[in-house]
């Protein structure tokens, strides 16, 4: 489990980074960024306004290699 961030929706407003309970949020080039250990808990994705969080089940981070 993970979050995946949609670049495209991020403003890089930072709402996401002063919720995240672990501290794993940045901003980077005005976009969020996700770094090691994300505890799945969600609360980041409920306070994006622009929708650009969303939790992924995949555990592989070059999953999209396959299909
Ligand atoms: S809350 Fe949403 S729009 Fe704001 S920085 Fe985080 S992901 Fe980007
Ligand atoms: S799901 Fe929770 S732990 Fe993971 S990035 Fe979002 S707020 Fe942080």
């Amino acid at each position: 489990m993970g979050i995946k961030v949609d670049l495209l929706r991020c403003v890089g407003c930072g709402a996401c980074v002063l919720v995240c309970p672990v501290g794993v949020l940045i901003i980077e080039d005005m976009k969020c960024r996700v770094l090691e250990g994300c505890i799945s808990c969600g609360l980041c994705v409920s306070r994006c306004n622009w929708r650009a969080l969303s939790l992924t089940d995949e555990t592989a981070p070059r999953k999209e290699d396959r299909n």
